[in-house]
């Protein structure tokens, strides 16, 4: 399933100037196609990228920018200075232009050809010159953007293009995204709570509230007959528990928790909501925690938030959206449990509500007590997470902004079988070490609940976090504590 519109587009604009003749103009413009074309070629940039030509006076610039905020098709602008373009020119395009920026910079020809150049030559490939030029007058903008330099031609800038229409197509997306809270937040608890409103100004989402009797009474609806369709889609996903198979003591169980995940798909429909909040404490008049429905739901690409994590919520589906189409899975995540033997790794959980996307094998349906909340026994698909490296992120509200925080982590296999525990798991080595990524973790006051993916990398993240202009602290191979602390204070005067 393709979580974004096939009509989205990227913008690419080429700066020259009319100094050089027609003549120039002319090359300038075919070399431009030639680029986009062959970006639009690779097969790893996921949307089209529109040519909308050379552009030569403030005038011109002003108005592309212009159709470029207005257009619902647009994500993103690329811009390259194939000539020298005099950047005072782009000042007024640049202040209005609310669309994120990828400055491309590159040559139209990789090598010089050391025979034949000339003074012509040199002034229409002169990108070195015109692209400097061009980024002064950003930086002093201080316009956020993303710098990828390179030959148009070579895999690695086509890949960093690509990362940054990933982050945009996300973005894009985060900016009309619902999410839809059944019940409140879980009570006294800081860190999945926040600013609504901020939410809404800075990351464009915005957070509704959708009472449980509401969600209960379309539950209380669904026939008898659809629930029979989708047990038959259970049974040919998962593998079954004896005691949830057709005639099994708790098979009424996956009935009802299949009931229940028809109740959350249509009420989402009905709220115009792809990202959703459940909490176990405040299920009014339903059979169990639609845990199962959190994990199938995410599969299909909805955001999902446990306790009422309406930003974990958010942003696992802005990083479903970042991963569409790639190898690889994305789910909701807690830190659960530590083993500190070895290189030491941590125990990811939840209660119920991890994303199939991750799993190694065919998960199995199971149905066990949940111990808190005081509902019947919930269905879950129960799997272990495939071995992968990837990245687990998070956004605190730290009163005055949103912080992102982000640790490069390796997921691995358990050295042993958990035949008692009831729910799927990851486990993973958070890089550079347990000790220093739990420590800096701690010190940014980053959340027990993540958006994990094995599809995306660092580098998607980090261009959202630009985008978005929000604080990022990464955690990586080469954090120390000393170091991370020193950013994080540069960090609080820099937003202060
Ligand atoms: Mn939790």
């Amino acid at each position: 399933m393709k979580l974004t519109d096939e009509n989205k587009e990227l913008w690419f604009l080429t700066g020259a100037q009319t100094l050089y003749g027609e003549e120039a103009l002319r090359q300038v413009d075919l070399h431009s196609k030639h680029v986009v074309d062959a970006l639009n070629a690779a097969s790893s940039v996921p949307c089209t990228i529109r040519y909308c030509g050379t552009v030569k006076s403030t005038e011109e610039i002003e108005g592309k920018f212009q159709e470029a905020n207005s257009s619902a098709q647009c994500v993103g602008v690329i811009l390259w200075m194939h000539t020298f373009s005099p950047a005072k020119m782009w000042i007024r395009g640049l202040k209005l232009l609310n669309k994120p920026i990828l400055h491309l910079h590159t040559q139209f020809y990789r090598e010089i050809p050391w025979d034949q150049i000339d003074m012509d030559f040199m002034n229409l490939n002169q990108s070195a010159h015109g692209d400097r030029e061009f980024g002064h007058i950003m930086t002093r903008l201080r316009k956020p953007r993303k710098v990828v330099t390179g030959f148009w031609e070579d895999a690695d800038v086509q890949e960093r293009v690509a990362v940054w229409t990933r982050a945009c197509l996300a973005w894009d997306d985060l900016k009309r995204l619902r999410v839809i809270r059944f019940g409140d937040q879980m009570n006294d608890v800081s860190v999945t709570d926040g600013d609504r409103v901020s939410a809404e100004e800075t990351l464009g989402f915005r957070v509704e509230y959708c009472p449980v009797g509401e969600l209960c009474q379309t539950t209380n609806q669904v026939s008898e007959a659809d629930v029979d369709d989708l047990m038959a889609q259970y049974h040919e996903a998962y593998d079954f528990a004896p005691n949830c198979d057709t005639g099994g003591a708790q098979s009424e169980q996956v009935r009802h928790a299949a009931r229940l995940e028809l109740g959350v798909r249509r009420t989402l429909a009905q709220w115009n909501g792809l990202a959703f909040t459940t909490n176990f404490d405040d299920l009014y008049g339903l059979n169990q925690l639609p845990g199962l429905a959190a994990q199938r739901l995410m599969y299909d690409g909805y955001g999902f938030g446990a306790e009422g994590d309406w930003k974990t919520a958010a942003l696992v589906r802005a990083m479903k959206v970042m991963s569409d189409g790639l190898p690889g899975g994305t789910s909701f995540l807690e830190d659960y449990v530590y083993h500190f033997s070895g290189a030491g790794a941590i125990l990811q959980a939840h209660m119920l509500e991890v994303c199939p996307s991750i799993a190694e094998s065919k998960p199995r349906m199971e149905v066990h007590p949940l111990g808190i909340g005081g509902k019947a026994d919930p269905a879950r698909l129960v799997f272990t997470a495939r071995p992968a490296s990837g990245v687990a992120a998070t956004i605190v509200d730290l009163g005055n902004r949103f912080r992102m925080i982000v640790n490069e982590v390796d997921c691995i296999r358990p050295p042993a079988e958990l035949p008692k525990l009831p729910v799927a798991r990851a486990f993973w080595t958070p890089r550079p070490d347990l000790k220093t990524s739990a420590t800096s973790w701690i010190l940014a006051g980053g959340t027990h609940h993540t958006s994990f993916s094995s599809a995306i990398t660092r580098e998607c993240l980090e261009d959202f976090a630009e985008i978005a202009q929000i604080e990022l602290a990464i955690i990586d191979s080469d954090t120390t504590v000393s170091s991370f602390k020193r950013e994080l204070r540069c960090n609080e005067a820099f937003y202060n």
